[in-house]
């Protein structure tokens, strides 16, 4: 790495990066998949991925996915859908299908968690359980796929009867971020698949190859052609050409904001569905009745999970004032302790930023906040020279209106605000554009649930953060996002909605004359 701008400060609970590990050696080659078929850009230009977590080392090397190369992936889901057999099968046979998918990326979860881990620079034991994780998702997705159903209407007179018809809405493009590439696919790609569509997924640039490999995967478990396409490359052109190729049917999109938008009024000029899951800046409510070390474990988790890189991230801890130096001397004393470092460490609990760029902008913010006159109580800087980290950090003295209590930091750290009112909780909570995720610790239930009754925010906990279940829907309010993935709801969002009339009989007549 040619210069160092930021601090290096060897903390203690530093883990530096072992980079003759064997599993560095060499990188592994993707092709997309295209129409059942494993195929290069037509270009042959391709795409090397630098491990963030071991400098200079190239962990994989994927295709870059030219215009052309998306509208030929379009082009094969878009027959698929029209005169393939997926669309026509019935759900037990789709759901044959997705259960071997299931079952196919548990037996080749080692294999994908290194990967996950090497692209991503997560640790490796976070990346298995994430693995396990994606394979309940497309189990639990494949038994809904045989029980989507309709609605049936008897109640509109004798001579008539109403019909819902689930459809399914067609082509699908799916374009996902770098920082869970494997989950974020898992719990868009089943559900679209599950209600009858076909996709053309686009991974991050950064990250492309495990979302290949969950393709291949499909293949093997006997997926017909066309139905599960993975093109590789960078936003524009390769995801913007899903949005803008008027054979698609629907655009859904995780990632920022500024994109999302623009996607949408890209959308939106086809009148286009589009699903929107953005950012987001986590509220955690701490109350005074609140089991502290449970609290201090889970929100040093919510903040410093996938090194802070996390949608779902707890970033704004909001703490009630009679409790908040005990609670923050717990959160300490696990940041001081807490591993980082060598994701290939099996005792790594953070990883490495996923670039350099990202780095410098997580350090910019801890930068802007000390300026703005809010207080370091421990980390603040990188730890760079051998793979891309950044120490856990924890701000208290933060004032709302600061951008470390407003924006999306994406990094590992937190941001401490006190409270005296439940009231004066939540509107701390909602004083934000996002409305992703939130979570409140006390041990009074009634409380608790009020307070999240209040939270505009989609995905909720008590007691516990970055909780995750198929059951369950995700999704975000105000700029978080639109639409819903997951449980029931998910199948909503890829499915068309037909209401038929069914006359008895004779009906009378219109013009009798
Ligand atoms: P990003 O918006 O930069 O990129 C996301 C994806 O969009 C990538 O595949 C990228 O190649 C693609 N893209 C970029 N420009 C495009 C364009 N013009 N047209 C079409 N596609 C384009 O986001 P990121 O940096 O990869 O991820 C971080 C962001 O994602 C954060 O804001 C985070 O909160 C959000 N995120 C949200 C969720 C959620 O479920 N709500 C989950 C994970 C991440």
């Amino acid at each position: 790495m040619a210069e160092r701008p930021l601090p290096m400060t060897q903390a203690a609970n530093y883990i530096q990066p072992d980079l003759s590990d064997a599993r560095l050696a060499a990188p592994r080659r993707y092709q997309m998949l295209i129409g059942g078929k494993s195929v290069d850009a037509q270009s042959g230009k391709v795409i090397e991925r630098e491990s963030p977590g071991h400098a200079g080392k190239i962990v994989g090397v994927w295709p870059e996915a030219s215009a052309e190369d998306v509208k030929l992936a379009i082009g094969a889901a878009r027959e698929a859908f029209d005169n393939g057999p997926w669309p026509r099968m019935s759900g037990a046979e789709r759901s044959t299908i997705m259960y071997k998918i299931a079952q196919n990326i548990v037996a080749h979860a080692d294999e994908l968690a290194l990967a996950e881990c090497l692209e991503v620079g997560k640790p490796i034991s976070q990346a298995k359980g994430e693995i396990l994780y994606c394979a309940d998702l497309w189990t639990y997705a494949a038994g809904q796929a045989r029980a989507l159903e309709g609605q049936s209407h008897n109640n509109i007179g004798d001579d008539r009867l109403g019909l819902v018809l689930r459809e399914p809405v067609g082509v699908v493009g799916i374009i996902t971020p770098w920082n869970f590439p494997f989950i974020i696919a898992s719990e868009r790609v089943p559900w679209s698949i599950g209600a009858g569509c076909t996709v053309v997924l686009k991974p991050s640039e950064l990250t492309s190859g495990t979302s290949i490999m969950m393709a291949e995967i499909a293949r093997e478990a006997g997926l017909p052609d066309g139905v599960f396409n993975v093109v590789t490359g960078y936003g524009d052109p390769a995801g913007q050409t899903l949005a803008e190729d008027p054979r698609t049917d629907m655009v859904a999109f995780t990632g920022s904001v500024r994109v999302g938008t623009k996607l949408a009024e890209i959308a939106a000029r086809q009148v286009k569905r589009v699903g929107l899951e953005l950012g987001g800046k986590g509220p955690q409510i701490v109350f005074a009745d609140a089991d502290l070390d449970a609290a201090a474990d889970g929100i040093a988790y919510g903040v410093y999970h996938n090194a802070g890189q996390c949608c779902i991230s707890g970033s704004r801890l909001l703490v009630h004032d009679d409790i908040r130096d005990d609670l923050l001397a717990r959160v300490l004393d696990i940041s001081r302790r807490v591993p980082f470092g060598d994701p290939l460490n099996q005792r790594t609990k953070i990883g490495a930023m996923i670039s350099r760029a990202h780095l410098d902008k997580v350090d910019g913010y801890v930068k802007a906040g000390r300026a703005d006159g809010a207080e370091v109580l421990i980390g603040g800087g990188a730890e760079a020279e051998h793979g891309l980290f950044f120490q856990p950090t924890v701000f208290q003295g933060v004032r709302p209106d600061m951008s470390i209590a407003r924006e999306e930091i994406f990094g590992p750290v937190l941001s401490t605000i006190g409270f005296k009112t439940a009231e004066e909780a939540v509107a701390l909570a909602n004083d934000s554009e996002y409305g992703l995720s939130a979570s409140v610790w006390s041990r009074n239930l009634e409380n608790a649930m009020q307070t999240i009754r209040r939270v505009k925010a989609g995905r909720c906990w008590i007691n516990s953060v970055i909780d995750g279940t198929a059951e369950l829907p995700i999704g975000g309010y105000k700029k978080s996002g639109l639409g819903r993935e997951l449980g029931r709801y998910g199948f909503d969002e890829y499915s068309q909605f037909k209401g038929v009339h069914v006359t008895f009989g004779k009906p009378p007549a219109w013009f009798a004359g």
